[in-house]
């Protein structure tokens, strides 16, 4: 998927356009460009969903969290640790931490 910088509109493929370069002998010369298909901007770069809340993030951005955006991941943290201290006493935790059991976190 690639977002367009002027229009924010996300979309799958890129507009295939032929771009009329003079002509070379008799010959029209045409150069393929690929534009955004809403507004016609060649300023639109990957883009990738996040697997948390489903909105559309920059591909490098994503990548750094394995498909979540950052948002995401310190949710899924602050949920962890909530469900954690619920869960287990301080004591616990560190025997699992300790022992590294197989489903730690
Ligand atoms: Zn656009
Ligand atoms: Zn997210």
């Amino acid at each position: 998927m690639y977002i367009c910088s002027e229009c924010r509109r996300i979309f799958e493929e890129a507009t295939e356009v032929k771009d009329f370069r003079g002509y070379y002998g008799e010959t029209a010369a045409y150069e393929l460009m690929y534009e955004c298909p809403c507004c016609g901007s060649n300023d639109y770069y990957p883009t990738e969903e996040c697997a948390g809340c489903g909105e559309y993030f920059d591909q490098d951005e994503i990548a750094l969290y394995d498909g979540f955006c950052e948002a995401c991941v310190r949710e899924l943290e602050g949920r962890l640790e909530d469900l954690v201290a619920e869960t287990f006493t301080l004591k616990e935790v560190r025997y699992i931490k300790k022992n590294n059991f197989r489903y730690a976190f």
